[in-house]
């Protein structure tokens, strides 16, 4: 399965080429007696990419009971396999989803630090969490797709956080990446968006290349992002990956916003 490096081509940006070798050149200098950050409150931390203890106790992982289909956190138990009201309401095109942390300040934080702050040295913690999270879908996965950028936002961020996310995550769980998935369309910004207008602003945005349906077909994948908020995202790759004959679509996010969940009465 074809797999590829999550950092953008810097021959397409000369710029921001001399920029990252001018940092890696002054890398040992300004690493000589700082200590690492923490990427939530930036407190110095002992280890680069790990959490002062103040924030990691202010993470909140998602453990069971759950929506076995959303992986939604119920207040309280109600017995095995039960799903939630929306996914029995409003069922996705993915079969399930797990994520490792409700997106709160501290899980917030990581990721901005990740897409605005250049902060790759969390990935590996953060690929840990999610491949801890998604076990159970990583078990009998194919390969791992992360959702993709459009050229033109991969160009001013320079890397993919997903993609990132991804290789993270297939170091930890030996499961391969694939980028038969690819982004035709720009899209603008999901945020304040309705879930009508969400599921509206990115149809028609994702596709699968004839050449590359050979990875898709037949294959058991996991979809991998940073968060997850209507899945209206999650929800159209889906559908694409489905159509071009993949066997089962799950998804895997670092952090989901979770609203009060209602049960089936
Ligand atoms: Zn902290």
């Amino acid at each position: 399965m074809e797999t590829t490096t999550a950092i953008a081509p810097d021959r397409r940006r000369p710029l921001g080429r001399l920029a990252g070798l001018l940092r890696m050149g002054l890398r040992p200098l300004l690493d000589i007696g700082l200590p690492p950050l923490c990427p939530s409150c930036r407190e110095p931390v002992r280890d680069a990419g790990g959490l002062c203890a103040t924030c990691w106790s202010r993470l909140n992982f998602i453990t069971r009971p759950y929506c076995e289909r959303l992986g939604i956190p119920f207040a309280f138990d109600p017995g095995p396999g039960i799903l939630s009201m929306q996914a029995i309401a409003d069922p996705p095109a993915y079969a399930r989803a797990r994520a490792a942390v409700r997106f709160d300040d501290v899980a917030r934080a990581l990721v901005h630090a990740l897409k605005y702050g250049d902060r790759l040295d969390v990935v590996p913690t953060l690929g840990r969490w999610m491949a801890s999270a998604g076990r159970e879908l990583l078990a009998d996965a194919d390969a791992l797709v992360p959702v993709p950028l459009h050229w033109r936002r991969l160009w001013a961020r320079r890397f993919n956080q997903s993609a990132a996310l991804a290789h993270a995550i297939s170091v930890a769980a030996n499961v391969p990446v694939t980028t038969a998935l690819k982004r035709v369309r720009a899209t603008r910004s999901q945020v304040g968006l309705s879930k009508a207008e969400r599921a509206h602003n990115i149809q028609g945005a994702f596709r699968v290349p004839a050449a590359a349906r050979g990875e898709i077909s037949g294959h058991r994948l996991v979809l991998v992002d940073d968060v997850l908020t209507s899945g209206a995202t999650v929800d159209a790759c889906a559908r694409v990956l489905l159509r071009a004959g993949a066997a089962q679509v799950e998804v895997l996010v670092f952090a989901r916003v979770v609203d009060a969940v209602r049960l089936p009465i």
